[in-house]
């Protein structure tokens, strides 16, 4: 038994906004009062009382993350109070830190779920593995799949029943919990060199074959699959010049089925080139304020070092040219393929400081905080443990409004931002780094403090010396256990992974067997990661 007694509780799921009441927790959960005597009480006088974090779009695990590391050997000796202990694993920070320092900062913020966006089946056993060595956090992850040379086949044919199937399988061969869509069709043809930039056009090496099909195509698939998360979708065109005019004809694809869009900032410009860059963060927000069959989350980027990742590999190769830096590439077989670019985003720069404004634009101008969530699309905005820096531009409208004093004049002419007055609410900010991102998941023992709820809970100081709030929690519970006290990682233990198996006909072995045993380097019985390989699995089955 673990009692929270007299702090301010924001619970917007269960309608409590900043209320004074006691939280109860036995055997992981939170619990009734039970007025049982025993165990710990926490006296939360002064402090306010969160949810624990849920990151709806990062990338913390796997294959790309190490080559991402091995490019940026200089961020290694980049420190963090958590990573430097004694009485913890070792752990490099940086801006892509390794598994048990990501796990000890994500939970040393407050944040005690994430969603590892990208995973390759072909490496998914790596990045179970890693997940594993994870420590503390629940975690999810996604299996791309918008390039999948199989899958694709089947759309071009129109054999959307057997695709369905073929989908259902590969999630399940992947112990993955929800589809992950990039650039569809734009990283199959970046094999040929090629990208894909026209929604409608036939992709490289197709007949008929275009991301408009790819989308559709896998929008209906996932529903039919009746997946707790809908698809993620990483648009095509990202970072381009002009790139909503996509975007916005992908959402009027979307039409008709539930969608999230990964990381808008990124899809959210207008002009005709890097000189005419502007912000189109408006337009896209009325088309997210229309239309509740869509979530979204943000992909903020603040100013800074950082590195790139994404299954994008076209995209990587032009930053790569426009930037002249280091550049990473992995073809997957017949699945995907990543990139990878060191990038410093910098505020005198016109582009990079459209993108800064963007980025906060599309969280203060989308009216419903359940429908767009604070993600940094970790590390390629910027790293998570700097989400304290965005939170503060979203409440404090008076340094907001400082901070865009100081972008380029030329840069204040292409964005909005300055006329938006609107400041997030703690309750605000609950919901888009917890409540939110945990209902656009389905994980409904996620992001709430109701009964039955994972005691997930992260106490933060409601007027910290340092002015900013969420930087350092004093108390942060996992799973009923204090993790984090006074600034310190105190109790690690291991999450949980989160893993759908969606229904499919077995019969589907047969087609896929001959496939695989043609055109894989992997034979077909080695390519399933084996249930008994995760540790602590959530099952949940669905379809
Ligand atoms: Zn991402």
């Amino acid at each position: 038994m673990l009692r929270i007694t007299g702090g301010k509780v924001y619970d917007p799921a269960n309608g409590i906004d900043g209320v004074v009441k006691d939280i109860c927790v036995s055997d992981g959960r939170v619990v009734t009062d039970t007025h049982a005597e025993g165990g710990r009480t926490i006296d939360a006088r002064g402090l306010i009382v969160f949810p624990g974090g849920v990151d709806a779009h990062t990338h913390v695990a796997g294959a790309a993350l190490n080559f991402a590391r091995g490019l940026t050997p200089e961020n290694m000796r980049r420190g963090h109070p958590f990573v430097h202990s004694r009485e913890l694993r070792a752990g490099l920070g940086g801006v892509t830190p390794t598994t048990f320092a990501t796990g000890y900062m994500y939970a040393g913020m407050g944040w005690t779920t994430v969603n590892e966006a990208a995973v390759p089946i072909l490496s998914a056993r790596h990045t179970h593995e890693e997940l594993h060595d994870t420590p503390i956090l629940d975690k999810s992850c996604l299996v791309l799949m918008a390039n999948n040379e199989i899958v694709l086949d089947l759309l071009e044919a129109g054999e959307i029943e057997r695709a369905t199937h073929v989908v259902a399988w590969l999630i399940w061969a992947a112990k993955a919990y929800g589809v992950k869509a990039v650039n569809p069709g734009g990283v199959a043809a970046w094999k040929w060199g090629k990208d894909a930039k026209i929604l409608s056009a036939p992709i490289e090496g197709y007949k008929t074959l275009t991301p408009a099909t790819i989308i559709a195509g896998l929008a209906k698939i996932v529903d039919e699959l009746r997946l707790p998360h809908p698809v993620h979708l990483h648009c095509n065109n990202l970072g381009i010049p002009g790139n909503v005019s996509t975007t916005l004809e992908t959402l009027r694809i979307l039409d008709g089925h539930r969608a999230h869009l990964a990381h808008l900032q990124f899809h959210a410009y207008g002009g005709d080139d890097w000189g005419s860059l502007r912000s189109e963060a408006a337009a896209l927000a009325e088309y997210f304020n229309a239309h509740p069959n869509l979530t979204t989350d943000a992909g903020a980027m603040l100013f800074g070092e950082t590195v790139t990742i994404t299954a994008d590999g076209p995209l990587e190769y032009m930053l790569h040219q426009l930037s002249g830096r280091k550049w990473g590439n992995v073809d997957v077989e017949n699945e995907t393929g990543c990139g990878i670019v060191p990038h410093a985003y910098k505020p005198n720069k016109l582009v990079n400081a459209v993108q800064w404004a963007v980025g906060l634009e599309l969280l203060l101008l989308i009216n419903d905080p359940w429908r767009v969530f604070l993600t940094t699309d970790h590390p390629n905005g910027a790293c998570f443990w700097r989400y304290p820096e965005i939170i503060r531009l979203l409440m404090d409208v008076e340094f907001r409004k400082e901070q865009i004093k100081l972008l380029p004049e030329k840069a204040q002419k292409r964005i909005v931002l300055a006329d938006v007055d609107r400041q997030y609410t703690l309750s605000e900010i609950a919901i888009i780094s917890s409540a939110g991102p945990a209902r656009a998941l389905g994980l409904s023992q996620k992001g709430h403090l109701g009964v039955g709820a994972d005691a997930d809970i992260a106490l933060y100081e409601e007027r910290p010396e340092s002015g900013i709030l969420f930087e350092f929690p004093r108390y942060v519970i996992k799973g009923g256990d204090v993790v984090v006290e006074d600034g310190a990682v105190r109790n690690v233990r291991n999450g949980r992974q989160f893993v759908v198996r969606p229904a499919f006909d077995h019969q589907i072995e047969d087609y896929l067997r001959p496939l695989f045993q043609k055109v894989y380097t992997m034979s077909f019985d080695n390519y399933p990661v084996e249930v008994e390989r995760l540790h602590q699995p959530d099952i949940k089955p669905c379809g």
